[in-house]
């Protein structure tokens, strides 16, 4: 028994002085977490110049933090909310882990006490606007700047040092424009998306924001995690989160704003890019900043109007508009605009869906007046048209028919007067 017990130890001290080895300090953070010793810990503290690297997250931006491979931000929005917050912020104290809080002016207001709680316990405070409207995207700088403002004059008044608040925005629901961006840039805000969400706002269960968190994070390796701390299903998430990534190998970075007595963690240019690019992949240049595109758009659903979160009265929200285009981007290319333009003087369309074909024969005969540089043309979209406008085969074959059909009467009306034909008097003559 005991020199079983011997081998055991030994065998642990191997692992553990491999492990240091080969981690580097996770040993040393976790054992900075009293009465917590298989902590998740905080591996490091990331200082950033918010005038070096101003847009972050690659949901929206073509920058993001520096980080490591397996090492996670999280940050928390649309707090505090005591009920929920001061649960989140247990789990995270409970871990030794710091965090990035996006706070709202108008909670701050209600809740000032929640905000100074964050910064005791030694969190990152940005601001998230003061009443969360979801259309920044669409607001003229007398709007937004106001919105901007009451944030941050709520959140530090609410601070006893108010030089805590960091000068990190994460616009409402992600809504981005230009001319915001601009806006926080010149005041030397950093304005950050994420790398991935969670969807805690929707309606789905806890146990699916955890497996959101986690497949999003190991697709990307890497990233800031978007949650919010003013839901129910967040706080029931996030040991689950913690405690898998923790058995995943992952690592927590703090990250804080520099300031004249702290300078921004030294980086390279391509360790602000989450993927960047390699010697054996060429790359002319990058993108342009796109609006709000998702990196990953086959991995996020698109809520229904039945997944907003009608139950509090702030609704925390990716932009609905958006996501939309994401749903639609992931099932179908998005259709050119011509494609449902009824070309003028064109009746193929509403011959292969209203008309029997010999009254579509018919009506074609005297309605129709040929173009020969412009038929085979119009015949195409005419074909795409119906397929589009019905999605049935049925018709769209049809359609296909009727034009065929209708080649050569067209021909043989050459000389009748060209003129329109309104949809409406159609159907009526259909009838
Ligand atoms: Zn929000």
């Amino acid at each position: 028994m005991i020199g079983s017990s011997v081998v055991v130890r030994t065998r642990s001290w191997i692992v553990l002085c491999l492990g240091l080895l080969t981690v580097g300090t996770p040993a040393a953070f976790a054992a900075d977490c009293p009465g917590h010793p298989d902590a998740l810990g905080t591996s490091r503290t990331l200082v950033v110049d918010p005038h070096e690297h101003p847009r972050i997250g690659t949901m929206q931006y073509r920058e993001t933090l520096p980080l490591k491979d397996h090492e996670v931000v999280l940050t928390f929005d649309d707090g505090p909310l005591p009920k929920y917050s001061n649960q989140v912020l247990q789990i995270l104290a409970d871990e030794c882990i710091k965090a990035t809080f996006f706070i709202i002016g108008g909670q701050a207001k209600a809740n000032p006490e929640g905000v100074r709680k964050l910064v005791a316990a030694g969190h990152t405070v940005g601001t998230h606007s003061m009443n969360h409207p979801l259309t920044f995207d669409r607001m003229p700088i007398e709007k937004f700047e106001p919105e901007i403002n009451g944030g941050i004059e709520w959140t530090s008044a609410a601070m006893t040092d108010p030089s805590k608040l960091a000068p990190f925005f994460r616009i409402p629901g992600l809504m981005r424009a230009e001319g915001v961006e601009n806006y926080l840039i010149s005041r030397g805000i950093q304005v950050w998306s994420a790398d991935f969400p969670a969807d805690d706002w929707r309606h789905v269960s806890s146990d699916r924001v955890y497996q959101l968190a986690i497949q999003r994070l190991e697709a990307k390796g890497k990233g800031i995690l978007l949650l919010h701390d003013i839901q129910a299903r967040t706080v029931a998430a996030l040991p689950k989160i913690i405690r898998d990534l923790k058995a995943r190998g992952y690592r927590i970075v703090h990250v804080v704003p520099a300031t004249a007595e702290r300078p921004a963690t030294p980086t390279t240019p391509v360790e602000w890019l989450l993927h960047p690019p390699t010697e054996t992949v060429p790359i002319a240049r990058w993108p342009a900043v796109p609006n709000f595109v998702f990196t990953q758009t086959q991995t996020l659903p698109a809520p229904s109007l039945a997944d907003l979160n009608a139950q509090t009265g702030h609704q925390p929200l990716l932009p609905r508009r958006t996501m939309a285009q994401a749903n639609v981007a992931a099932t179908l290319p998005v259709p050119d605009r011509d494609l449902f333009a009824i070309p003028e003087g064109s009746v193929e369309v509403l011959l292969s869906t209203t008309l029997s074909r010999r009254a579509a024969t018919r009506l074609a005969m005297a309605a129709e007046t040929p173009r020969a540089a412009k038929g085979k043309a119009a015949k195409s979209q005419a074909h795409r048209t119906a397929h589009a406008a019905h999605g049935a085969p049925k018709h769209a074959a049809q359609a296909k028919g009727t034009v065929a059909r209708n080649t050569a009467p067209k021909s043989t009306a050459q000389g009748a007067a060209p003129r329109p034909t309104r949809v409406a008097s159609l159907k009526k003559r259909a009838q």
